[in-house]
């Protein structure tokens, strides 16, 4: 029996196979989770998700638009589940975007507007989609959620810049959300993964060497995987990790711990 036997979970983030969310969605799938998705609505991307989707046997799998940029696409996207479903009991927010030119250059030339966009899409589309998923986590008598974050937050990493101080707002969000929702059983944690080459990761400058580094200096000597992440995910959204909330969850082979190397 899997671990997630009987859940119902949401996944929010696929762009391809490389996705960290992804990697997720196929654990999830591995340990008994009941799937859907959601996607931006570029076309593109939604024909990826589509034939990824195929790749998993079993139940029928809803795939809803939904840019979370839009409060509308957000209440439409509950509003499809749950003409599916009755109830949700895991939510995945694998979603991060910034504008290219807010991550180049000097942190001290970030626009407002650019920063702002890096938060709307990053961070506080965890507030909306959780509010809007409350009444299915609710009806299912609680709830995990979890978000994707980097360690750019607590140590400086070059040309991250916007999108640092969007993932401090998303850590922060995670503490409050899993304070004000702890009451009703909702836990809310954020993953903090190690360097992954994906498509936004892409836009970051200097992820070869941020990997070449882990591998060298992390205690564990390596690099994560996609299924590392993955797994961490399963426990999180398992009945074994039901006494952890507000925690930022570092799976990155130790490196947060590392100071000066030699
Ligand atoms: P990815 O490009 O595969 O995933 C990012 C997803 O965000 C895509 O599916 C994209 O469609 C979605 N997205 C962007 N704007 C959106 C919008 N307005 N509405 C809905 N969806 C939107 O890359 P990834 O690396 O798998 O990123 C997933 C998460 O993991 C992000 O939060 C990222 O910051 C985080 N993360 C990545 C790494 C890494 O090294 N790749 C490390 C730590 C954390």
């Amino acid at each position: 029996m899997g671990l997630l036997e009987g859940k119902k979970a949401l996944i929010m983030g696929v762009a391809n196979r490389r996705s960290i969310a992804w990697g997720i969605a196929q654990a999830f799938h591995r340990e008994g989770a009941e799937l859907a998705f959601s996607h931006p609505g570029d076309p593109r991307l939604l024909e990826n998700l589509t034939e990824l989707v195929a790749t998993l046997p079993g139940r029928e799998t809803p795939i809803v638009k939904c840019d979370v940029s839009s409060d509308e696409d957000i209440a439409a996207l509950f509003e499809a589940l749950r003409a599916k479903w009755d109830r949700l009991d895991a939510l995945v927010h694998s979603v991060a975007f910034a504008p290219i030119e807010e991550l180049r250059g000097r942190f001290v030339q970030v626009s407002r507007k650019g920063l702002l966009d890096a938060i709307s899409v990053s961070a506080y589309s965890l507030h909306g989609v959780v509010r809007a998923a409350l009444p299915m986590f609710e009806a299912a008598g609680g709830g995990s959620v979890m978000s994707m974050t980097f360690n750019a937050v607590e140590r400086v990493v070059p040309s991250y810049n916007a999108m640092a101080v969007a993932k401090a707002v998303l850590e922060a969000e995670t503490r409050y959300l899993a304070a004000d929702l702890g009451p009703q059983n909702i836990r809310v944690n954020t993953i903090s993964a190690g360097p992954l080459k994906t498509l936004a990761a892409s836009a970051v400058k200097g992820i070869s060497r941020a990997r070449d580094l882990m591998e060298a200096k992390a205690p564990l000597r390596r690099n994560i995987t996609q299924e590392e992440i993955g797994n961490v995910a399963v426990f999180l959204a398992s009945e074994w990790s039901r006494a952890i909330t507000g925690a930022t969850v570092y799976a990155d082979n130790g490196m947060n711990i590392v100071g000066v190397t030699d």
